[in-house]
């Protein structure tokens, strides 16, 4: 069976953040069936492909699953080669199985292609390990939303990051706090993780919900615990670091 079909991770911000496969993958695409929060610099990847938006956002106005699922299986089936473009990494909050699924009932051939999830951006960004040798051995991705839509919150890991919590932050604050997390436990919130806008912001469990002003409306991580800890030694950008040191300049003959 030839793949048909072959679902691949953007990455979660700016179209660089897409891998080598996946970039090699959009180039021989016929069809690219994508997510919402996708870099429209990538179109530049599958110039030729058709591109279809089948975006889902929050609450707003949404294309169905089962509607994805068809247009997978209904253009796999004319022929060509799909590329369904997910935001971040396919396999973390991004329904793979329900399109696997679908895909596998059809008979339909697919390859998986990894991407950057929102977690692994936000901590390139903030220039802040998930985890930390002696204090940091395990990071739990968590989405704060059930599917009935109640917020949960938990304490599982020595990192908890919590997808999908950006609209309500006070009940996250709240439910962190009656998972057993010390109200001075510090908080980062990251927003828009591997665009040239992200954003990242500072707190502790009691006074996360501050953050809303600073990230509202923004797709955002919320990292709690040992990975939130900023760095005692202050690891700075490249920039921050020739700043504080005396530079000479070095003139080529
Ligand atoms: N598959 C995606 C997650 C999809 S669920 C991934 O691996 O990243 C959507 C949630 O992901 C959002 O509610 C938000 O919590 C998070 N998210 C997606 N892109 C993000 C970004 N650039 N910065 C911060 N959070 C992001």
């Amino acid at each position: 069976m030839t793949t048909r079909v072959t679902i691949v991770g953007a990455g979660p911000g700016s179209a660089d953040l897409i891998t080598l496969r996946g970039a090699r993958a959009l180039a021989s695409a016929t069809v690219v069936l994508h997510d919402a929060l996708i870099d429209p610099a990538l179109r530049e990847l599958a110039p030729a492909a058709e591109w279809i938006d089948v975006g889902k956002r929050g609450f707003c106005k949404s294309t169905a699953q089962a509607r994805i699922n068809a247009l997978l299986v209904q253009h796999a089936r004319a022929g060509g080669h799909v590329v369904r473009l997910k935001g971040g990494d396919p396999s973390v909050f991004g329904r793979l199985d329900e399109e696997l699924e679908a895909l596998a009932a059809a008979g339909i051939a697919c390859d998986v292609v990894p991407g950057v999830t929102a977690a692994i951006a936000a901590a390139a960004d903030l220039r802040r390990p998930l985890t930390r040798r002696g204090a940091g051995r395990s990071v739990a991705l968590s989405t704060a939303m059930t599917r009935a839509g109640e917020l949960v919150a938990t304490r599982g890991a020595d990192t908890e990051v919590f997808y999908m919590a950006g609209r309500q932050l006070a009940a996250l604050s709240r439910r962190l706090l009656a998972a057993g997390w010390a109200a001075d436990t510090p908080v980062a919130v990251v927003s828009r993780a591997g665009w040239p806008d992200q954003h990242g912001s500072d707190h502790r469990v009691d006074t996360l919900p501050e953050a809303v002003v600073l990230h509202g409306g923004r797709p955002t991580v919320v990292i709690v615990g040992v990975g939130a800890t900023a760095l005692s030694a202050g690891v700075s950008s490249l920039e921050e670091i020739l700043s504080m040191t005396p530079v000479r300049a070095v003139s080529k003959s």
